[in-house]
Formats: structure tokens, C-alpha cells, sequence
């Protein structure tokens, strides 16, 4: 019999219901049931989803936007403004159940100054773990200059952003007319693993020694590829300043959560690349089971002190949380 510890939960999403159409088109295809359950569970942020967390052994969950939010909103103001008033809405809910949720921030990413301020306000103010960003913005990623501001002030207040997939700006070639490898099932894992290995490869962490990186997905295949990296770099030289082989920044600065992948060969993989102060849970509710994810990590062939860890010990570490 394994011993079961309590756990932190740090992809679990809501929307607000007027955030609804930017949402909508991410789940184009999937039957008007399977929309629905979503559209429900991901407003419900009161009892029934405490009562799925109690069975489940979710002390805390970590709320995010269901993407892309205002990120995807084609005014940059709008975008800014948007994304407050979903932090506004979400501590407001974080209200009602301050032992049981906390938050990360939404930000526009379109107007990085703002956004900077805005997860420092969240952070501040709010009590704010970090923030979510749902992919690139309009065709930029994280490691470009323009985010330097953002990056500046997640050190700075050691919030780390975590990577949520979402749609690359236009889908690959091999995936056009390929709905079944579109979006969660193939393309957002090599749509974000290859946005977080542009900030690995382009300096972003040797500029930013102290910024951390979340990737959900059990590093969305990253732990699975250090020596590969590594070996190629040797050939190509970096154009910026990256003095460290890419597995020392991935090391360093990544983390990931176990959500969506509840297999233990990832598992071991990530433990084993990464380090087991590097893995966190995560169930990313709705979108996957709480049952599932819970089960899994509860019952998985790891020791009982790296199961701890796994459960809550690194989140808190991370995210600044008591437990
Ligand atoms: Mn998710």
C-alpha cells in the first residue's frame, strides 16, 4: 500500500463567461456534449469543483484562463485591458476559498511594459503565484526582445510564467487537413516545446539566470531530448550569448508539471533529466480527468519521498506556497 500525500494542482482552468469567444475556436470539432461539460466545469469555481479537489486529494489548485484568452485579441489595448479584468474576476474568486486556490495571472502580451505591471499588481496585490501565457501572441515568442520587460519583472518577483500550449500562428505544413494530430493530440506539443527551446537556445536564461520556466505535459517531450540538444549545439554556434550547453538552462531554469501525461515512462524520463525537485503535479482539469491524474501519481512506481515532492513539495518551493 502506498501512502497517498496531498497535492498542489497548478494547470487547472476556468474562463469567465465573457471570455467565451475567444475560447470557442479551440475547441472547434469536438461534439456539442463534450463543449458543454467544458463550458460548465470551467465555470464552475465553487463547490462542485472543491468537492472533485476533496476526492482527489487536491489541497490547492493553481487557476489559469482556458486559453488563448485576451492574448488572442486583435487590439492591443483590448488585449491589456481584457486580461485585467479576468485577474480582477479570478481573485475574486480566489475569495471566496483563500485556502484553497490560488492564481495565476492572464496577461495580454501584446504590450509588454503593461504586462509587466500587471503581473506585478497580480503578484502584489493579489497574492498571484506567477502567470500562464498561452503560446506565441501574433507571431512572437518569449525569448524575442520585446518580452525582455516581461522576463525582467517575472525575475525580478520570482513569478514563474508557465508555457501553456496553444495555436501556432499559422499550422504546419504536414499537419494541414490533419485534424487528428491538430492541437492537443500532436501540434501544440511541437508548437511549445519549440517556443520554450527558443528561449533555451537564444539566451533567454543567460540573461535571465534566475527566471523560471513551467512547461505542462511532462515538458511537452523536452526531458526526452537533452543529449540530442546538447550534441547538435556542439556544431551550430549560437548567435547570441549562450555560453552553456542547452541542458544546463534546461536544468536550471525549466520545470514541467505531469499534466495531461499520466504514464510512467515520461514520469521517470522527466525525474530522470530534470532532477525530482523539477516535477510538479498537475491534472489540467477540465480538459483531462482529476481521477486520472490523481490515480496516477497516487499509485505510480516512485518512491514515496519523490512521490512528496511530486505531489506538493517542489510547487511549493517554486510558487512561494505554504503548505
Ligand atoms: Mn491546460
Amino acid at each position: 500500500m502506498v501512502e497517498k500525500f496531498g497535492k498542489i494542482a497548478l494547470e487547472e482552468h476556468f474562463i469567465p463567461e465573457n471570455f467565451m469567444d475567444y475560447w470557442l475556436p479551440s475547441v472547434e470539432g469536438l461534439p456539442p456534449a463534450a463543449i458543454e461539460y467544458l463550458r460548465k466545469s470551467l465555470f464552475d469555481m465553487g463547490d462542485a469543483r472543491i468537492e472533485k479537489m476533496d476526492k482527489n486529494g487536491v489541497d490547492i489548485a493553481v487557476l489559469s484562463i482556458a486559453g488563448p484568452g485576451a492574448q488572442c485579441d486583435k487590439d492591443s489595448n483590448v488585449a491589456t485591458r481584457r486580461a485585467r479584468e479576468s485577474n480582477d474576476f479570478l481573485v475574486e474568486k480566489i475569495a471566496r476559498h483563500p485556502t484553497r486556490y490560488r492564481g495565476f495571472a492572464h496577461l495580454g502580451m501584446q504590450q509588454p511594459k503593461e504586462d509587466a505591471k500587471e503581473l506585478e499588481r497580480c503578484v502584489k496585490e493579489f497574492g498571484f503565484v506567477g502567470a500562464l501565457i498561452n503560446g506565441q501572441t501574433n507571431g512572437r515568442y518569449l525569448d524575442e526582445d520585446f518580452f525582455a520587460p516581461l522576463w525582467e519583472a517575472s525575475q525580478a518577483l520570482k513569478a514563474p510564467l508557465y508555457l501553456h500550449p496553444g495555436d501556432p500562428e499559422q499550422t504546419y505544413a504536414a499537419l494541414k487537413g490533419q485534424l487528428q494530430l491538430r492541437r492537443p493530440a500532436w501540434e501544440w506539443t511541437v508548437e511549445t516545446a519549440t517556443h520554450a527551446l527558443r528561449m533555451v537556445f537564444n539566451g533567454t536564461f543567460e540573461r535571465f539566470p534566475n527566471a523560471r520556466l513551467i512547461l505542462g505535459h511532462m515538458g511537452e517531450t523536452i526531458p526526452y531530448g537533452l543529449w540530442r540538444f546538447d550534441s547538435r549545439a556542439k556544431f551550430n554556434a549560437s548567435p547570441t550569448k549562450r555560453t552553456q550547453p542547452p541542458s544546463f538552462y534546461i536544468k536550471r531554469n525549466l520545470a514541467v508539471t505531469i499534466s495531461g501525461v499520466n504514464s510512467i515512462e515520461p514520469l521517470q524520463c522527466a525525474l530522470g533529466a530534470l532532477g525530482t525537485d523539477k516535477v510538479m503535479f498537475a491534472a489540467d482539469y477540465p480538459f483531462e480527468n482529476m481521477e486520472d491524474a490523481s490515480d496516477f501519481i497516487d499509485t505510480a512506481g516512485i518512491s514515496d519521498d519523490v512521490r512528496k515532492k511530486v505531489c506538493s513539495g517542489n510547487a511549493a518551493a517554486l510558487l512561494g506556497i505554504k503548505i
